[in-house]
């Protein structure tokens, strides 16, 4: 019997002891409940620590200043934790999932990731989400009984939080809800929310330091002019930086606020009792007012087109997809140039799977490298000065 969750818990929230369990099983652990050791799982594995120098939208050598998957990471924690606490969901669960959501990201952000599954076109692809789940499910070699990190249902059900039918079809147990049309528990509904409040305002945070966007684009949009306006009114004079973070930190504020009422609602009003019953539900109960969710786009649009598009990230990005492409092509041609333990895994690999699985074997190399590991890569492969 493994140690109780937090005391509370609502009846639909996910209970460590009506866990669907691991897929190798395991004796519980002592002093700590079955999400904690998942939680644990995560912070020890090695994919976790390369968060800490890849992307999220600045290259991570342009500044120390700025967001990594790592900092960003914890930042889904914290504001998951802080709504599954509102809402009597379970706290170990949703930090969990938060950890975990991004350990199949490759180096460079969005930019890496579309160059990878443009690579990968021929060959099934290449989803960060999936690539998340094959991380904690295969890639992570840390443990003597098995591949992986070999988490419960419940954390790996919400790690997975996209995938393609096709995919779904192949994937089990954890892609069955893709097919039938059903939710994941509410912890993982959250976490995906929490994910959305961490980037936008983070974005805007390091947009503005960054001078790619500025305080008077944004008080265009109304969920930056709110907060803007009020702390302006309230204290003149501020600087820009504690007027920024002021803004930016009530900002966070109103959209959990406005995720936890609509949410605490929405489970009134749906009746559910069970985990079973949130499941089988046709839509997500987690989520946000309808004028929350338009001014939530309308940030997201404003990012997207001043900040994703600026031509300085942009230049960041096109350089990006050189390089993973450039590396993509050099092991694809020869597997020789890739270290010794991937040439086997390859080797092995496409025995099994054909060109296919040595792709695969290439784009897990490729997607695990940090920003900083993938320069180094491209230049020990491409430049002539360099014969090491
Ligand atoms: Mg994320």
């Amino acid at each position: 019997m493994s140690v109780d969750d937090q005391a509370g818990l609502a009846p639909y929230a996910a209970r460590a002891a009506n866990s669907r369990g691991r897929r190798h099983p395991e004796p519980a652990p002592e002093y700590r409940s079955e999400y904690q050791r998942d939680r644990d799982r995560i912070v020890h594995s090695s994919a976790f620590r390369r968060l800490e120098y890849k992307t999220q939208v600045f290259v991570n050598h342009e500044g120390d200043m700025f967001r990594t998957r790592l900092t960003h990471s914890i930042e889904v924690a914290q504001i998951g934790r802080a709504i599954a606490r509102a809402l009597r969901l379970n706290e170990d669960l949703v930090e969990a999932i938060a950890l975990a959501h991004d350990l199949g990201h490759t180096p460079f952000g969005h930019s890496g990731q579309d160059a990878l599954n443009h690579c990968m076109k021929d060959h099934g692809g290449f989803e960060h989400n999936l690539q998340s789940l094959r991380v904690v499910d295969e890639l992570e070699e840390r443990y003597a009984e098995f591949n992986g990190l070999n988490l419960t249902y419940e954390t790996r059900e919400g790690i997975l939080k996209h995938c393609s039918l096709k995919n779904a079809a192949a994937m089990g147990e954890v892609g069955e809800r893709f097919l039938k049309k059903q939710q994941p528990g509410l912890e993982a509904q959250l976490a995906n929310l929490a994910d959305e409040i961490a980037y936008n305002n983070h974005d805007v945070d390091d947009g503005l330091r960054a001078g790619l966007i500025t305080v008077e684009q944004l008080n265009g949009i109304r969920l930056f002019n709110e907060q803007h306006e009020r702390v302006a009114a309230a204290h003149p004079g501020i600087g820009t930086r504690r007027l920024v973070h002021e803004v930016v930190r009530r900002m966070i504020n109103r959209q959990v606020r406005d995720l936890v009422e609509t949410s605490r609602a929405r489970i009134a009003d749906s009746g559910v009792a069970s985990l079973d019953e949130v499941r089988a539900g046709s839509a997500p109960l987690i989520g946000f007012s309808a004028p929350m969710a338009e001014w939530n786009l309308e940030l997201k649009q404003f990012l997207r087109a001043q900040l994703y598009r600026h031509y300085r990230v942009k230049r960041m990005s096109s350089k990006a997809d050189r390089i993973m492409k450039a590396l993509f092509g050099a092991f694809m041609e020869d597997l020789q140039v890739l270290p010794p333990e991937y040439q086997q895994k390859a080797v092995r690999s496409e025995r099994d799977a054909g060109v296919a699985g040595r792709a695969r074997v290439v784009a897990d190399y490729i997607a695990g490298m940090t920003d900083r590991y993938a320069i180094g890569e491209y230049e020990r492969l491409f430049d002539p000065a360099r014969l090491t």
